[in-house]
């Protein structure tokens, strides 16, 4: 009976019930406040180990701290590890104040489950959950186990959540493959794609300190700290790093459809020299949001200095925000910059740091998002992306797990910008689109074919 089994879990599935106990139970996690900092999801740790019960599964909840645990749940599969699907449950602060709803009020309004979290990502939270049911409900056997990760801490970098976890408990928490956030579909005018994040920037904080003699401001000094550090500051401001990353970039690219980049007739991307490869990411309309894709990027955020309006200061510091492509380490990174300072009183360290992680752009969860996606969406198209920003994938990524993020959300400008802005929520359309295809996903890679 070949590929039966996954195709028959689909006609088995009651999507509509399916779709509105989503929305309910998004309601009920989205009014459960996980702030971040400080962080505390203990309620809504308890809040999901009580779904998952009721459902029959048995949780494991496990953390450094009583208010930052983790939650596990596994279905058992006949063989090999599982697949992951992860989500933290912590969210960035709301202010209330600029809302047009409540943040944690779990408003269904409009078409849309409104609050803090419905994008990043409780939503994909209860997605995964509802998968995980309706692969229990029917029966089927699985080949390989599906395990829900419900992580803490993933908004201030994951310490005590993924990255302990991976540490300390991978049996438990990690798997074969791993889907979490990291991209989300983009519906375009011309094109709608879903882009997989394969690969995440390596996010780091550099410290610059000048230290000279103080003194009266009446007497200017050459040693002045204030002047070093804005010479250097200036520097890295003006700097552009050469490009390191076209790989990804072209393999983005590649993606569309030869017509939509405005590429000449009969000419591919593939066809582009490097040259001509940054001056069509110049040109595209979304240019800036792959420019990063090319290099690593430096952003000076916070100078210090000044005791008073006509002293010179013994120091300043400055900080540089950093983030580095896959592939370069901490210590590439320092005399990448030490380079662009350029000036030897200029001490630098790193005061936070980790480097860039990338999975395979191919293989089986590749093959089944496409093939999902080609099942529900179709014309949609399916490309590998890197993030500039960081995501749990990072602390799994280096131990050998293949890592994606995506949410199969279709998003335009404007309801992306809500992601850790104002007003951000879900529409319920994307809810129900969004569990078909986490669903064929799912029962492509554990469901029992054979
Ligand atoms: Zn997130």
């Amino acid at each position: 009976m070949p590929q039966a089994a996954p195709r028959a879990i689909l006609e088995d599935v009651d999507l509509d019930r399916l779709t509105g106990e989503a929305i309910e139970l998004l309601r009920e996690y989205l009014t459960i406040d996980t702030t971040n900092p400080p962080g505390d999801v203990s309620k809504a740790a308890g809040w999901l180990e009580g779904v998952l019960h009721d459902e029959g599964f048995e949780t494991v909840r496990i953390g450094p701290k009583p208010e930052k645990p983790n939650v596990i749940a596994t279905l058992d599969g006949a063989g090999g590890k599982p697949l992951v699907l992860a989500h933290h449950m912590d969210v960035v602060p709301a202010v209330a104040a600029d809302w047009s709803v409540e943040p944690f009020g779990g408003i269904l309004r409009d078409g849309f489950v409104w609050g803090r979290g419905a994008l990043d990502m409780k939503g994909f939270g209860v997605l995964t959950m509802l998968c995980a049911f309706a692969l229990k409900r029917s029966g089927t056997p699985l080949a390989r186990p599906l395990r829900l990760l419900a992580t803490a801490d993933e908004e201030v970098g994951g310490i005590d959540g993924a990255k302990w976890l991976a540490e300390h408990h991978l049996d438990e928490a990690g798997g074969e493959l791993l889907l979490t956030e990291g991209a989300f579909a983009r519906a375009g005018p011309r094109t709608t794609y879903y882009a997989v994040q394969v690969a995440e920037k390596g996010v780091s904080t550099a410290k610059l300190t000048a230290r000279g003699q103080p003194g009266h401001a009446s007497s200017p000094r050459d040693d002045n700290a204030v002047v070093r550090i804005g010479r250097a500051v200036a520097r890295i401001g003006s700097y552009r790093s050469p490009p390191a990353a076209r790989e990804l970039a072209r393999r983005y690219l590649e993606g569309f459809p030869p017509q939509t980049l405005r590429l000449e007739r009969g000419r591919r991307v593939a066809d582009l020299s490097d040259v001509e490869l940054e001056e069509l990411i110049a040109t595209l309309s979304g240019g800036s949001r792959i420019q990063h894709m090319l290099r690593n990027t430096f952003s000076p955020t916070m100078v210090h200095a000044g005791l008073g309006q006509n002293v010179i200061p013994p120091a300043c510091e400055a900080f540089v925000d950093c983030r580095t492509v896959p592939g370069v380490t901490q210590e590439a990174l320092l005399a990448e910059l030490a380079g662009v300072i350029d000036d030897g009183e200029v001490q630098l360290e790193l005061v936070k740091s980790s480097v860039g992680t990338e999975s395979p752009a191919t293989g089986e969860l590749m093959d089944a998002i496409r093939a999902a996606v080609a099942a529900e969406r179709p014309g949609a198209i399916v490309v590998p992306y890197l993030t500039p920003g960081g995501t749990d994938c990072k602390h799994f990524r280096p131990l050998g797990m293949v890592c994606y993020g995506h949410i199969p959300f279709e998003l335009d400008d404007s309801e992306a910008e809500r992601i850790h802005g104002v007003d951000e929520r879900v529409s319920v359309e994307n809810l129900e689109r969004g569990l078909r295809v986490l669903l064929r996903i799912v029962a492509e890679l554990c469901a029992d074919g054979s």
